[in-house]
Protein backbone atom coordinates (compact mmCIF):
# COMPACT_ATOMS: atom_id res chain seq x y z
CA UNK A 1 0.00 0.00 0.00
CA UNK A 2 2.85 2.46 1.23
CA UNK A 3 4.58 2.02 -2.79
CA UNK A 4 1.53 2.98 -4.56
CA UNK A 5 0.95 6.14 -2.62
CA UNK A 6 4.20 7.22 -3.27
CA UNK A 7 3.80 6.14 -7.07
CA UNK A 8 0.51 8.02 -7.32
CA UNK A 9 2.21 11.25 -5.52
CA UNK A 10 4.79 11.18 -8.50
CA UNK A 11 2.95 11.30 -11.26
CA UNK A 12 0.81 13.68 -10.12
CA UNK A 13 4.18 15.78 -9.66
CA UNK A 14 5.15 15.18 -13.21
CA UNK A 15 2.04 15.84 -14.03
CA UNK A 16 2.08 19.22 -12.88
CA UNK A 17 5.62 19.79 -14.15
CA UNK A 18 4.35 18.94 -18.13
CA UNK A 19 1.19 20.88 -18.33
CA UNK A 20 2.47 23.84 -15.68
CA UNK A 21 4.15 25.89 -18.22
CA UNK A 22 2.13 25.60 -21.27
CA UNK A 23 -1.15 25.77 -19.55
CA UNK A 24 0.35 29.25 -17.61
CA UNK A 25 1.53 30.41 -20.84
CA UNK A 26 5.50 30.87 -19.49
CA UNK A 27 8.57 29.95 -21.34
CA UNK A 28 9.61 26.61 -21.61
CA UNK A 29 12.57 25.64 -19.44
CA UNK A 30 14.70 24.74 -22.83
CA UNK A 31 14.46 21.72 -25.47
CA UNK A 32 10.65 22.34 -26.29
CA UNK A 33 7.41 23.76 -25.31
CA UNK A 34 4.34 21.82 -24.05
CA UNK A 35 2.78 23.01 -27.57
CA UNK A 36 5.71 21.84 -30.04
CA UNK A 37 7.23 19.04 -27.84
CA UNK A 38 10.49 18.24 -26.32
CA UNK A 39 13.89 16.80 -27.16
CA UNK A 40 15.13 17.17 -23.55
CA UNK A 41 13.11 14.44 -22.29
CA UNK A 42 14.14 10.66 -22.03
CA UNK A 43 13.76 8.27 -24.81
CA UNK A 44 11.24 5.89 -25.17
CA UNK A 45 12.54 2.98 -25.30
CA UNK A 46 12.23 0.91 -28.34
CA UNK A 47 11.94 4.02 -30.23
CA UNK A 48 14.06 6.50 -31.81
CA UNK A 49 12.09 9.14 -30.11
CA UNK A 50 11.92 11.32 -26.71
CA UNK A 51 8.74 11.58 -24.64
CA UNK A 52 6.44 14.12 -26.36
CA UNK A 53 9.29 13.97 -29.19
CA UNK A 54 8.04 16.88 -31.84
CA UNK A 55 9.86 15.18 -34.80
CA UNK A 56 7.80 11.66 -34.52
CA UNK A 57 5.39 11.38 -37.45
CA UNK A 58 2.11 11.93 -36.50
CA UNK A 59 -0.68 9.64 -37.24
CA UNK A 60 -2.29 9.37 -41.07
CA UNK A 61 -5.44 11.38 -40.88
CA UNK A 62 -8.51 9.53 -42.02
CA UNK A 63 -12.57 10.38 -41.85
CA UNK A 64 -14.65 8.51 -39.68
CA UNK A 65 -17.73 7.33 -40.63
CA UNK A 66 -20.89 9.51 -39.99
CA UNK A 67 -21.82 6.04 -37.84
CA UNK A 68 -19.52 3.50 -36.15
CA UNK A 69 -19.57 0.59 -38.42
CA UNK A 70 -20.24 1.79 -41.73
CA UNK A 71 -16.14 2.25 -43.41
CA UNK A 72 -14.25 4.73 -42.55
CA UNK A 73 -12.29 6.78 -45.39
CA UNK A 74 -9.06 4.16 -45.51
CA UNK A 75 -11.16 0.81 -45.77
CA UNK A 76 -11.70 -0.92 -48.74
CA UNK A 77 -15.28 -1.40 -49.04
CA UNK A 78 -15.96 -5.33 -50.11
CA UNK A 79 -19.34 -5.13 -50.60
CA UNK A 80 -21.59 -2.24 -51.64
CA UNK A 81 -24.65 -3.51 -51.30
CA UNK A 82 -24.48 -3.80 -55.43
CA UNK A 83 -22.16 -6.83 -56.99
CA UNK A 84 -20.11 -9.43 -55.67
CA UNK A 85 -17.20 -8.03 -58.45
CA UNK A 86 -14.47 -7.95 -55.72
CA UNK A 87 -15.15 -11.73 -54.76
CA UNK A 88 -14.71 -14.80 -57.02
CA UNK A 89 -14.88 -18.57 -56.18
CA UNK A 90 -13.03 -20.24 -53.71
CA UNK A 91 -12.66 -24.23 -52.80
CA UNK A 92 -11.72 -24.79 -48.98
CA UNK A 93 -9.45 -28.01 -48.24
CA UNK A 94 -7.80 -29.29 -45.41
CA UNK A 95 -5.88 -26.13 -43.93
CA UNK A 96 -5.53 -24.94 -47.56
CA UNK A 97 -7.84 -23.09 -50.80
CA UNK A 98 -7.66 -22.92 -53.97
CA UNK A 99 -8.85 -19.92 -55.71
CA UNK A 100 -9.89 -19.40 -59.22
CA UNK A 101 -11.00 -16.06 -61.36
CA UNK A 102 -14.75 -17.75 -61.04
CA UNK A 103 -17.36 -15.03 -59.95
CA UNK A 104 -18.79 -15.65 -57.11
CA UNK A 105 -21.58 -18.18 -57.37
CA UNK A 106 -23.54 -16.46 -54.48
CA UNK A 107 -26.88 -13.93 -55.10
CA UNK A 108 -26.91 -10.33 -54.81
CA UNK A 109 -30.54 -8.78 -53.65
CA UNK A 110 -31.84 -5.89 -51.27
CA UNK A 111 -28.30 -4.62 -50.57
CA UNK A 112 -27.68 -7.70 -48.55
CA UNK A 113 -25.53 -10.65 -50.70
CA UNK A 114 -26.73 -14.53 -49.63
CA UNK A 115 -25.11 -17.81 -49.59
CA UNK A 116 -26.78 -19.82 -52.60
CA UNK A 117 -26.27 -23.75 -50.72
CA UNK A 118 -23.91 -26.28 -52.97
CA UNK A 119 -22.02 -23.42 -54.80
CA UNK A 120 -18.84 -23.58 -53.19
CA UNK A 121 -17.26 -20.93 -50.96
CA UNK A 122 -16.15 -17.13 -52.13
CA UNK A 123 -13.15 -15.10 -51.20
CA UNK A 124 -12.33 -11.39 -51.66
CA UNK A 125 -9.68 -10.96 -55.35
CA UNK A 126 -7.40 -9.12 -52.83
CA UNK A 127 -5.17 -10.67 -50.27
CA UNK A 128 -4.39 -9.35 -47.06
CA UNK A 129 -2.42 -9.50 -43.96
CA UNK A 130 -2.82 -7.83 -40.39
CA UNK A 131 -6.32 -6.22 -40.68
CA UNK A 132 -9.06 -4.79 -39.27
CA UNK A 133 -12.41 -6.11 -40.98
CA UNK A 134 -15.88 -5.20 -40.16
CA UNK A 135 -19.03 -7.12 -41.54
CA UNK A 136 -22.67 -7.98 -40.67
CA UNK A 137 -24.63 -11.54 -41.20
CA UNK A 138 -28.13 -12.52 -40.61
CA UNK A 139 -28.98 -16.18 -40.63
CA UNK A 140 -32.04 -17.56 -41.87
CA UNK A 141 -35.46 -16.87 -39.90
CA UNK A 142 -36.43 -19.95 -40.19
CA UNK A 143 -34.58 -21.76 -37.66
CA UNK A 144 -34.44 -24.90 -39.29
CA UNK A 145 -31.68 -27.61 -37.99
CA UNK A 146 -30.72 -27.68 -34.88
CA UNK A 147 -26.71 -27.60 -33.58
CA UNK A 148 -24.16 -27.13 -36.55
CA UNK A 149 -26.97 -27.74 -38.99
CA UNK A 150 -28.26 -24.10 -38.65
CA UNK A 151 -27.39 -20.64 -39.96
CA UNK A 152 -23.83 -22.35 -40.92
CA UNK A 153 -20.93 -20.24 -42.80
CA UNK A 154 -17.39 -19.24 -41.65
CA UNK A 155 -15.25 -16.08 -42.00
CA UNK A 156 -11.71 -17.45 -43.27
CA UNK A 157 -8.87 -14.59 -42.92
CA UNK A 158 -5.93 -15.35 -45.23
CA UNK A 159 -8.58 -17.97 -46.53
CA UNK A 160 -7.23 -20.85 -43.72
CA UNK A 161 -8.10 -18.78 -40.47
CA UNK A 162 -11.63 -19.35 -39.58
CA UNK A 163 -14.50 -17.52 -37.10
CA UNK A 164 -17.48 -19.33 -37.02
CA UNK A 165 -20.83 -17.78 -38.03
CA UNK A 166 -23.51 -20.15 -36.98
CA UNK A 167 -27.15 -19.12 -35.30
CA UNK A 168 -26.64 -20.82 -31.96
CA UNK A 169 -29.12 -18.18 -30.18
CA UNK A 170 -30.71 -20.60 -28.14
CA UNK A 171 -29.14 -23.74 -30.59
CA UNK A 172 -26.85 -25.76 -28.18
CA UNK A 173 -23.69 -27.19 -29.96
CA UNK A 174 -20.17 -27.51 -29.02
CA UNK A 175 -18.84 -24.64 -27.85
CA UNK A 176 -15.67 -24.39 -30.34
CA UNK A 177 -18.40 -24.50 -33.02
CA UNK A 178 -20.47 -21.57 -31.82
CA UNK A 179 -20.42 -18.48 -33.51
CA UNK A 180 -17.48 -16.28 -32.82
CA UNK A 181 -15.69 -19.69 -31.82
CA UNK A 182 -12.19 -19.73 -33.29
CA UNK A 183 -12.97 -23.04 -34.83
CA UNK A 184 -12.20 -25.66 -32.99
CA UNK A 185 -9.93 -24.00 -30.61
CA UNK A 186 -11.41 -21.46 -28.81
CA UNK A 187 -15.00 -20.84 -27.78
CA UNK A 188 -15.76 -17.12 -27.32
CA UNK A 189 -15.70 -15.56 -24.09
CA UNK A 190 -19.57 -14.55 -24.12
CA UNK A 191 -22.38 -15.83 -26.72
CA UNK A 192 -23.61 -11.91 -27.32
CA UNK A 193 -26.06 -13.53 -30.56
CA UNK A 194 -29.19 -12.03 -31.25
CA UNK A 195 -31.99 -14.10 -32.77
CA UNK A 196 -31.84 -15.59 -36.31
CA UNK A 197 -33.15 -13.46 -39.38
CA UNK A 198 -31.98 -9.99 -36.86
CA UNK A 199 -28.19 -8.83 -38.59
CA UNK A 200 -25.32 -9.40 -35.92
CA UNK A 201 -22.06 -7.65 -36.20
CA UNK A 202 -18.38 -8.96 -36.47
CA UNK A 203 -15.40 -6.37 -35.90
CA UNK A 204 -12.54 -8.73 -36.28
CA UNK A 205 -8.54 -7.40 -35.33
CA UNK A 206 -6.42 -9.97 -36.77
CA UNK A 207 -2.79 -10.40 -36.97
CA UNK A 208 -1.14 -12.93 -39.48
CA UNK A 209 0.89 -15.34 -38.09
CA UNK A 210 5.16 -14.70 -38.83
CA UNK A 211 6.99 -17.36 -40.52
CA UNK A 212 11.07 -17.33 -40.91
CA UNK A 213 11.98 -20.44 -43.66
CA UNK A 214 9.74 -23.25 -41.93
CA UNK A 215 9.64 -21.72 -38.02
CA UNK A 216 6.56 -19.96 -36.84
CA UNK A 217 8.50 -16.75 -35.19
CA UNK A 218 4.87 -15.18 -34.03
CA UNK A 219 1.33 -17.23 -34.12
CA UNK A 220 -2.08 -15.79 -36.09
CA UNK A 221 -3.89 -13.61 -33.53
CA UNK A 222 -8.35 -12.64 -32.96
CA UNK A 223 -9.56 -9.71 -31.31
CA UNK A 224 -13.28 -10.00 -32.05
CA UNK A 225 -15.93 -7.99 -31.08
CA UNK A 226 -19.57 -9.59 -31.86
CA UNK A 227 -22.34 -6.77 -31.66
CA UNK A 228 -19.86 -4.29 -29.57
CA UNK A 229 -19.15 -7.15 -27.73
CA UNK A 230 -15.15 -8.90 -26.72
CA UNK A 231 -15.17 -12.34 -27.41
CA UNK A 232 -11.90 -12.63 -28.05
CA UNK A 233 -8.98 -10.74 -26.84
CA UNK A 234 -5.68 -11.35 -28.94
CA UNK A 235 -6.03 -14.93 -28.91
CA UNK A 236 -3.24 -17.02 -30.53
CA UNK A 237 -4.90 -19.75 -32.89
CA UNK A 238 -3.18 -22.60 -32.94
CA UNK A 239 -3.02 -22.94 -36.82
CA UNK A 240 -5.32 -23.32 -40.05
CA UNK A 241 -8.65 -24.31 -39.15
CA UNK A 242 -9.10 -28.31 -39.44
CA UNK A 243 -12.17 -30.63 -39.00
CA UNK A 244 -12.04 -33.24 -35.90
CA UNK A 245 -8.01 -32.51 -35.47
CA UNK A 246 -5.61 -30.50 -33.89
CA UNK A 247 -4.92 -27.49 -35.69
CA UNK A 248 -0.89 -26.62 -37.11
CA UNK A 249 0.77 -24.58 -38.49
CA UNK A 250 2.44 -24.84 -42.31
CA UNK A 251 4.26 -21.90 -43.34
CA UNK A 252 2.71 -19.91 -46.00
CA UNK A 253 2.51 -16.60 -48.27
CA UNK A 254 2.19 -13.47 -46.05
CA UNK A 255 -1.32 -12.17 -46.92
CA UNK A 256 -4.27 -14.09 -48.30
CA UNK A 257 -8.25 -13.32 -49.14
CA UNK A 258 -10.88 -13.32 -47.12
CA UNK A 259 -12.91 -16.40 -47.48
CA UNK A 260 -16.68 -17.07 -46.86
CA UNK A 261 -18.24 -20.86 -46.70
CA UNK A 262 -20.85 -22.36 -47.87
CA UNK A 263 -21.95 -24.68 -45.17
CA UNK A 264 -25.32 -25.19 -47.29
CA UNK A 265 -27.61 -22.67 -45.49
CA UNK A 266 -28.67 -19.10 -46.75
CA UNK A 267 -26.78 -16.78 -44.79
CA UNK A 268 -27.07 -13.13 -45.26
CA UNK A 269 -24.02 -10.36 -45.56
CA UNK A 270 -23.98 -6.79 -45.82
CA UNK A 271 -21.77 -3.99 -44.64
CA UNK A 272 -18.27 -5.68 -45.47
CA UNK A 273 -15.47 -3.17 -45.24
CA UNK A 274 -11.64 -3.84 -44.70
CA UNK A 275 -8.86 -1.90 -43.38
CA UNK A 276 -5.12 -2.77 -43.65
CA UNK A 277 -3.26 -3.02 -40.13
CA UNK A 278 -0.37 -1.20 -39.61
CA UNK A 279 1.79 -0.33 -36.58
CA UNK A 280 2.89 2.86 -35.28
CA UNK A 281 4.80 5.45 -37.06
CA UNK A 282 3.34 3.89 -40.25
CA UNK A 283 5.84 0.98 -39.83
CA UNK A 284 4.09 -2.56 -40.68
CA UNK A 285 3.40 -4.72 -37.49
CA UNK A 286 6.14 -6.96 -35.95
MG1 LIG B 1 -18.77 -22.80 -40.36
Amino acid sequence: MRSSHVAAAFVLVAGAAVFGPGMSGQAPQGGGSAEAGFTDTPLVPGTAYHVHDPSRPRPAVITPAAQVGQPPSDAVVLFDGKDLSKWSAVTFGTASYTQGDAPAPWKVENGYFEVVPGTGGIATREKFGDLQVHLEWAAPASRRGNSQNRGNSGLFLMGLYEVQILDNHENPTYADGTAGAIYGQWPPLVNPLRPAGEWQSYDVVFEAPRFQGNTLMKPASFTVFINGVVVHNRKPSMGPMVYRDVAKYQPHPAEGPIGLQDHDHPVRYRNFWVRRLGGYDGKPLE
